[in-house]
């Protein structure tokens, strides 16, 4: 499932290639990626507009369109974002075309279809849609080690699953999730409240340290997750603890454990990341 750093890569490269184009001509094939909305409205209200910004909030992309019409895109698990050549623009799985004025497409296509597309129009129903949906941007300038402190104060929630909640911190996933408790040796199931002043402020610079690192691999291709070239990310080749059952930590030798932590497959290294008294 793409996270922040998938999402990201694929807002950096769309970016200098669709600002200031014109969408043609959108054409919805799978009614179920926009509803409640019919497909048709969804188009008429994008088609013929200019693209003026490529937003990220979490894992949303937003196509900022001319009038303040607003295209909120989400990839779910499998969705794919695609910029294609022209005439290149059949894909397996395909629910939207987006024709551009400069012959290029914009596909998204999706094997098991949970992805979705929303037209939201003004500045002010964009706020409203993420305000409590979207929590604080971990790679924007409210992210402090005080502002995780402030939003962990008093919570009984496991660290694991309070980093999952989007509306803490958006747009951390599993993945790195599980990255940045083994950098920063914190224990998946700890009490996010319990956890020390000096234990918060490494939690915090792992969470930045880890995007950062899946960005700068052009995130991390398990099963569907491409860029917007259709290219695999690479970070999958430098975790340290995802998916790494039974093999030695890298820090320390001890051997990765996995246990299920907020309902999901969670990695850590048992030695370093010390369990929470029961
Ligand atoms: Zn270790």
């Amino acid at each position: 499932m793409p996270e922040l750093p998938e999402v990201e890569t694929i807002r950096r490269q769309l970016e200098p290639a669709i600002v200031g184009r014109r969408i043609e001509r959108m054409e919805v094939l799978d009614p179920r990626w926009c509803e409640p909305a019919p497909p048709d409205e969804v188009a008429q209200a994008v088609e013929h507009r200019h693209i003026e910004k490529l937003d990220r909030r979490g894992k949303y992309l937003i196509l900022e369109l001319a009038d303040d019409v607003h295209l909120v895109m989400h990839l779910r698990m499998t969705g794919n974002l695609l910029l294609v050549p022209p005439g290149d623009s059949e894909r397996r799985y395909l629910r939207v075309r987006i024709d551009l004025d400069d012959g290029h497409h914009l596909l998204f296509a999706d094997a098991r279809r949970f992805g979705t597309g929303l037209v939201l129009l003004g500045a002010d129903a964009v706020h409203d849609y993420f305000s409590g949906r979207v929590g604080i941007e971990p790679l924007g300038p409210d992210f402090t080690a005080d502002a995780l402190r402030g939003l962990a104060s008093g919570r009984r929630q496991p660290v694991k699953a309070f980093l999952l909640s989007q509306e803490r911190v958006a747009g951390v996933g599993n993945i790195y999730v599980d990255e940045a408790l083994w950098l920063a040796k914190v224990h998946p199931l700890r009490p996010v409240g319990t956890l020390k002043r000096a234990q918060l402020e490494a939690l915090h610079e792992a969470v930045v340290t880890v995007l950062h690192a899946g960005i700068d691999a052009k995130g991390a291709t398990i099963d569907d997750y491409r860029d917007a070239t259709g290219a695999e990310g690479s970070f999958q080749d430098r975790f340290e603890v995802y998916g790494r059952e039974g093999e030695p930590c890298s820090r320390c030798g001890a051997t990765i454990r996995k246990i299920k932590a907020a309902g999901r497959g969670t990695y850590f290294c048992p030695r370093e990341q010390r369990a929470p008294r029961a």
